[in-house]
């Protein structure tokens, strides 16, 4: 399978590895919504969160958990994004589960807050809407 996001993380194509233990890497991101923007990339492919063995997401968690507390310590960032966009309408644009952290500063607010907009929609039966997940769950 053809994928960058594999390459990476197994060593094929070299990056600036912050991290890496048998089951992931992190790197940054080549295109950063931050400085410190960094990325945790399971060893194993899968196509994103949704498909990721869910016992093993506990450990991507810990070290989303390990880098974003660095960021704060190490960047004096003021607060950090954790972060998996899954599937292309929620933004996802690379085919292989990554995980976003990204380091935020409280005196760039309008840089670089992430701002999940909300729109006018109809009133929701939240009622249904509760009742057609929680069958499914
Ligand atoms: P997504 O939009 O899928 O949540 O995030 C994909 C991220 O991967 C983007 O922020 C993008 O800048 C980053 N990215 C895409 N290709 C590469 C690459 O080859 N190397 C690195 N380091 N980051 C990449
Ligand atoms: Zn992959």
């Amino acid at each position: 399978m053809d994928c960058i996001f594999c390459k990476i993380a197994n060593g094929e194509i070299p990056s600036t590895t912050l991290y890496e233990d048998d089951d992931l890497r992190v790197i940054f991101d080549i295109n950063p919504t931050s400085a410190g923007h960094a990325l945790i990339l399971p060893k194993e492919h899968a196509a994103s969160l949704l498909e990721y063995p869910a016992e093993k997401l506990g450990h991507i968690f810990e070290i989303a958990q390990k880098v974003g507390k660095s960021m704060e310590k190490g960047l004096h960032a003021d607060g950090v994004n954790i972060l998996a966009n899954c599937r292309p309408a929620a933004g996802q644009s690379v085919d292989h589960f990554h995980v976003h952290v990204i380091p935020r500063y409280a005196n760039q607010p309008e840089k670089d807050a992430l701002v999940i907009e909300t729109h006018e929609i109809p009133k929701p039966d939240l009622d249904a809407l509760a009742k057609a997940i929680q069958e499914n769950l």
